[in-house]
């Protein structure tokens, strides 16, 4: 997505001469780029006459160039035109929660679904999915597929036509439970963006959903806008994914389209994969636009590491308290970049082995492996991995498919980054100099 507003940028940057004409050569690159992901032209004139105005009258504070100040309003006002920097709310705000997730077909609800359920285990909550599709024939194999993948229970009845019903059964199965998630998924097999509110109404008056999530495709650009306004008019307590940025042009047009409306856009959608879902924070996704996440330096990196680890996680693990969600993102993070350990490495005077060294070329193997593992334990088991003893190391590894011998390891890994996070504690003060931000 935008590709070439970075490109832009970087021109921008290491071209010499006039001041004035390199603001106006990027502007003219930055409408350029911003139409081409289909972003509304009138939108566009407004935003680069800001950046215009605010590059040929604003000074820059001392010890900063005029072209680094160029770059900050840039980042400012693209900022302020997906949305501002207001973080989205995404924890619940009462247990049970109950999710309803509306869309065109194919729109990504099902994979959606799943992902959320994914990343709010990750955060600690049990969580229920509800397939309510009953238009799509394969719908119920679809969301239990991905269910077991991410170790999550899927309430569905495959010969059972009513969707509502299901809907209403689905969350009630999971609420007596005493789940703290619950996830519906529906049919959405719209195309016309009134049929959908309408079924939308129709299962929430039935199953009072604590909050309507629209998912949207982001290859439909600004048509986004339409959909967005009658979704956030309609329903008070309506949250936006959008879809697919990874695959499409259009995506700015679509995040800009429904940032105008006013709606909040709570995740993005950057892959097929289960944990490509993020949640949706404008001020980072312009950095990223900008190239702004490449630069060096410790406060960056630890910009991204936030992309991983809430604070809470953070303030868990430097106080000690480890448990295997945290290594369950480690893990997955480490997959990424590996982030912790970039992190650690940059704190002077903190001389231990790092945890989780991992042997190169065998690393996707081995998480993939973990991950497997940590997938087949109990929610106690995630909170407290010290009462995991021979028996359910057994079970544990014949639900993932391992070796008990593997089982061992990732709970030897387990202990050295408690044994980490522990002495980590002692240099809080460092950290916090180091502007870690906790
Ligand atoms: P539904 O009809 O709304 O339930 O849509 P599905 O969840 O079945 O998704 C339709 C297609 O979009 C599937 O092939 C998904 O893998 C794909 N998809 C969903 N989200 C994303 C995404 O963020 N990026 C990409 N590239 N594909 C996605
Ligand atoms: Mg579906």
């Amino acid at each position: 997505v935008l590709d070439g507003v970075r490109k832009a940028l970087s021109r921008f940057l290491s071209g010499k001469g006039d001041y004035e004409r390199a603001v106006k050569e990027f502007i003219r690159d930055l409408q350029k780029e911003l139409i081409k992901a289909d972003v509304n032209v009138r939108l566009v004139l407004e935003l680069t006459k800001k950046i215009r105005e605010r590059a040929l009258e604003e000074e820059p504070p001392p010890g900063i160039t005029r072209r680094e100040w160029f770059i900050n309003i840039v980042y400012e006002e693209l900022s302020k035109f997906f949305g501002g920097d207001r973080k989205p709310d995404i924890k619940p705000k009462k247990k049970p929660w109950v999710m309803l997730l509306v869309g065109l077909q194919g729109s990504g609800k099902t994979t959606t679904a799943a992902k959320l359920a994914y990343y709010y285990k990750l955060e600690g909550y049990r969580v229920g999915l509800v397939t309510a599709d009953t238009y799509r024939p394969a719908a119920y194999d679809q969301l239990k597929q991905l269910g077991e993948q991410i170790g999550v229970p899927v309430y569905g009845e495959p010969n059972n036509k009513d969707a509502v019903e299901i809907a209403r059964r689905g969350v009630e199965y999971f609420v007596s439970r005493g789940f703290d998630i619950v996830i519906v998924d529906t049919a959405g097999r719209h195309h016309r963006e009134e049929d959908l509110l309408k079924e939308m109404r129709e299962i929430a008056e039935n199953i009072k959903p604590d909050e309507v999530v629209l998912v949207i495709d982001a290859a439909i650009g600004q048509q986004a806008h339409n959909l967005a306004k009658k979704f956030h008019t309609a329903t008070p307590i309506g949250s936006i994914i959008v879809t697919k940025l990874d695959g499409t042009a259009k995506g700015g047009g679509a995040l800009s389209a429904v940032a105008v409306t006013g709606a909040t856009i709570k995740f993005i959608g950057t892959g097929e994969k289960i944990d490509e879902l993020e949640v949706f924070r404008p001020p980072r996704f312009v950095a990223r636009i900008l190239g702004i996440g490449d630069l060096e330096g410790l406060v960056e990196k630890v910009r991204r590491i936030k992309v991983e680890f809430t604070e809470k996680d953070v303030e868990e693990f430097l106080s000690g308290r480890l448990n295997m969600r945290l290594v369950y993102k480690q893990l997955v993070s480490l997959r990424k970049m590996g982030p912790l350990r970039k992190i650690l490495q940059m704190i002077p005077g903190l001389s231990l082995k790092i945890p989780l060294e991992i042997e190169a070329g065998k690393a996707e193997e081995k998480i993939k492996k973990w991950l497997a593992i940590i997938n087949s334990m109990t929610y106690e088991e995630l909170d407290k991995p010290e009462i995991i003893d021979r028996r359910r190391t057994r079970r544990i590894a014949y639900g993932a498919g391992v070796k008990t011998e593997d089982v061992r390891e990732l709970l030897k890994q387990y202990e050295m980054m408690k044994k980490l996070s522990k002495q980590l504690r002692k240099r809080k003060d460092l950290l916090k100099k180091l502007q870690l931000g906790f």
